[in-house]
């Protein structure tokens, strides 16, 4: 008798979200890519005990048909890509169909959702990955997710989770770093009642940054945009004034997706070096933009790292782009002195 066995599907299902979903602000996450994905113009999202009992969020986007809502919280199905040839042009911020189904499997999901052009919608109440109701009922247009007592079947994920605050502040880092790259979306967020967020839509980036870091700092922000073979960077900076003891408002985006990359950080801390004090970081917001078959965004299952294919080139733009933001003479006077 072999000792190899199976997993069963719904063991597969719970190591997998776990991979997806390590904490309240990861559904936040997925929930809010998916309404951007829908091309919701308002998103209000609603919390209580930071996410860990409740996770409501209303969007007013193209909606979800009916015959459609029990199978998106099936593992692997999506509206978003169908060939493999999608996988190096993805448009959208999801393709793996994995974050509902994830989501579905370690709490009590309640999802309710009404297209245009139908009179009313439909809802679903999941628990543990099972369909326990379905019914048509009367809504607006749009898709609203709750999501109950996350990781209520995960007892060693809930009590590795933060106290409240902490879990929130991951939860608003989340929506910021979305909000930048959206500036046109409102986002609405409110805990316990109490609104924490409010971002209406904004003209431009400038108007976005000023809504989150405030009016002074957005006025003294310089910007500029440079570009080299298909990479086109857009960099903005506060200057040194705004400076700040961490690198959390450091923000990059490879087309339009927000990721974490030490790359990335060592290019601005290397051009920095020689005219900003140790230990002091910029607040910054940079897009990179290029053609999709010059980056990997496929190299972990929350789409946060990328891989470029010529790192080099994008060092040298970004480079160029925060000094000119900056102005180039800062820089130089440095040189001089240093002579
Ligand atoms: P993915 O986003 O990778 O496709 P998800 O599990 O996040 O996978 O969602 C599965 C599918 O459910 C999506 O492809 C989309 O068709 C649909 N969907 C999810 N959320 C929404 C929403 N807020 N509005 C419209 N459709 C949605
Ligand atoms: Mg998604």
């Amino acid at each position: 008798m072999g000792r190899l066995k199976r997993l069963s599907p719904s063991l597969i299902n719970l190591i997998a979200a776990g991979e997806v979903i390590e904490r309240p602000a990861a559904v936040v996450k997925e929930l809010l890519e998916n309404a951007l994905d829908a091309q919701a113009q308002h998103i209000k999202i609603q919390l209580k005990k930071a996410g860990k009992a409740l996770i409501k969020v209303e969007d007013n986007g193209m909606g979800i048909l009916p015959e459609d809502l029990p199978l998106v919280i099936q593992r692997y199905t999506t509206s978003k890509i169908s060939e493999p040839e999608d996988l190096f042009h993805i448009h959208t911020l999801g393709f793996r169909g994995e974050a509902l189904a994830s989501i579905a499997g370690i709490s009590k999901l309640h999802l309710a959702s009404r297209v245009p052009n139908y009179p009313w919608g439909k809802e679903i109440l999941v628990i543990g990955g099972e369909i326990k109701e379905e019914r048509e009922i009367g809504m607006p247009i749009g898709t609203m997710v709750e999501v109950k007592d996350l990781f209520f079947n995960t007892p060693v994920r809930l009590k590795f989770l933060k106290k409240d605050a902490t879990e929130l502040g991951h939860i608003y880092e989340t929506i910021v770093r979305l909000g930048l790259a959206h500036s046109q979306v409102h986002f609405l967020l409110k805990s316990e009642n109490r609104i924490l967020l409010n971002l209406p839509p904004a003209n431009n980036l400038v108007e976005r940054i000023s809504q989150i870091f405030g009016l002074k700092l957005a006025q003294k922000l310089k910007q500029r945009e440079e570009e080299k073979n298909d990479i086109k960077i857009k960099c903005f900076i506060a200057p040194l004034e705004f400076s700040r003891p961490t690198t959390r408002d450091m923000y990059f985006y490879v087309n339009n997706r927000w990721i974490r990359s030490p790359f990335l950080n060592q290019v601005v801390y290397k051009t920095l070096e020689d005219i900003w004090p140790k230990g002091r970081y910029p607040l910054l917001v940079v897009f990179i933009q290029l053609p999709p078959e010059e980056i990997d965004v496929n190299v972990h299952p929350t789409k946060q790292e990328v891989r470029f294919k010529e790192p080099y080139i994008v060092q040298e733009v970004l480079g160029i782009a925060i000094k000119q933001a900056l102005g180039e003479s800062l820089f130089q006077e440095e040189t001089l002195e240093g002579d």
